[in-house]
């Protein structure tokens, strides 16, 4: 950046930069001219030599393959995707058609390598929005980073369900070499859902992709939308059956139950929703969502899902199982280990539950009558909250039944993919 003297040199600056919007002294949002120019992945830049970010470099990565918290470091060696999913705001972004550009795997080591000269990291996240789309690049880069600090980092990723498919059999050896967890975008749970969402999978490709991960021991970030403007209620329970055939009802974050769709402009389903209200939605703020909901009973469920449940309990029922895990890291009893475990499995199937009984509901009521374990779960969440006694606390452990094994932002939850 040239030397500048004053706020109109830099406007003057930056108007010569193409594809530049920027905010002048007069708080305007300025642009400069529109021009169709991609920077060729050959000249990319190493930008973790542009490491400035104090958050970033607090970053950590828990493994828990190897039982240890490393740090890590996050970067991107691709851009665009393949795909064009109806509600992913990266097809605005490439509207000519999906451009996946990506440097090559030895570039990506290169990188890496060069930043171990000025960084302490045992981990990387690759930020990428689908990075195992060519196998042979994937299976380069593992081979290539194990090659470096004798083997000892490790690395996670995103992917979506086709190309996981195409590399399963090379899991384990992408495993040996650092593999730790894949973000994968699975989305929804039923045929006519993945079709409105331009999927281009089957469930049971999904199922076959989650439970490949599972086999392997790698770690699965759950990408998931539960609700959406356009949605019927038998699709909700759908969504729910879904979680239970892939066996995640006991994944470790919740945010899957609570993502609704977000209306990102550019997109197919945004553009389907203005033409049926006849209206074009504002570009100054992302609409809620929810006030789009076409179904009757599918707003109903969100509302009281969300209002009567998410708010004000999600971060106490979080604040339980936290407590309970704290309580079992330090206690030598196995009763009350095996008891405050089972007392978690039961607290992690809370969500299930409610959405379950909420989407089966025959009339609408109270969240506390049409779900008759809510009061349950309510105070064994404030009992563990306000425990005194660890061992009279685990005695109370539940007598209903849980459902088997197991997303936040927007309002409460929002995705982009
Ligand atoms: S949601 Fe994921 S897979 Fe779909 S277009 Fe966006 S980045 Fe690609």
């Amino acid at each position: 950046m040239p030397s500048l003297k004053n706020s109109i040199d830099y406007d003057n600056w930056a108007e010569q930069i193409p594809n530049t919007v920027w905010i002048n002294s007069k708080g305007k949002i300025k642009h400069s001219l529109d021009k169709k120019l991609q920077l060729p992945a050959s000249e990319w830049e190493n930008p973790l030599m542009e490491y400035h970010s104090e958050r970033l470099q607090n970053l950590y990565f828990t493994d828990r393959r190897d039982k240890k918290k490393r740090t890590a470091i996050a970067l991107t060696s691709s851009r665009g995707c393949p795909l064009s999913c109806s509600f992913c705001a990266i097809v605005a972004a490439d509207k000519e058609g999906p451009k996946w550009r990506a440097v090559e795997a030895e570039t990506l080591v290169a990188w890496i390598g060069e930043a171990l000269n000025s960084y302490d990291f045992q981990h990387i996240y690759i930020m990428d929005a689908n990075f195992f789309v060519k196998k042979e690049r994937v299976l380069a880069f593992s081979r290539g980073l194990h090659k470096l600090r004798g083997g000892t980092l490790t690395w996670s990723s995103s992917s979506t369900v086709g190309y996981l498919l195409k590399i399963r059999h090379e899991l384990p050896t992408l495993v040996l070499q650092g593999l730790r967890l894949v973000e994968m975008g699975i989305e929804v749970g039923s045929q006519s859902q993945l079709d409105y969402m331009n999927k281009r999978v089957s469930v049971q490709n999904n199922i076959d992709a989650i439970k490949a991960l599972q086999k392997n021991n790698i770690d699965i970030g759950l990408d998931f939308i539960m609700f959406y403007h356009d949605q019927k209620k038998q699709e909700i329970i759908d969504n729910l059956i879904f979680l239970v055939s892939a066996g995640v009802t006991e994944h470790e974050s919740f945010d899957h139950y609570f993502n609704i769709m977000m209306l990102y402009p550019g997109t197919p389903v945004r553009h389907n929703l203005e033409n049926s209200i006849g209206e074009k939605l504002s570009l100054e703020k992302l609409p809620f969502s929810r006030d789009f909901i076409d179904n009757y009973d599918v707003k109903k469920i969100y509302s009281t899902f969300i209002d009567d449940f998410a708010k004000p309990w999600l971060g106490k029922l979080e604040a339980a199982i936290s407590s309970n895990l704290r309580v079992l890291s330090q206690s030598k009893s196995k009763s009350l280990k095996a008891q405050l475990s089972l007392m978690n499995i039961y607290l992690r199937h809370m969500p299930f539950i409610v959405l379950w009984e909420l989407s089966h509901a025959k009339k609408h009521a109270p969240i506390e009558v049409i779900v008759p374990q809510f009061s349950n779960y309510t105070h064994l969440i404030e009992s563990l909250l306000h425990r005194k006694d660890e061992a009279t606390i685990a005695r109370k452990i539940v007598e209903i039944g849980t459902t088997g094994v197991g997303g936040r932002s927007g309002e409460l939850i929002s995705k982009i993919s």
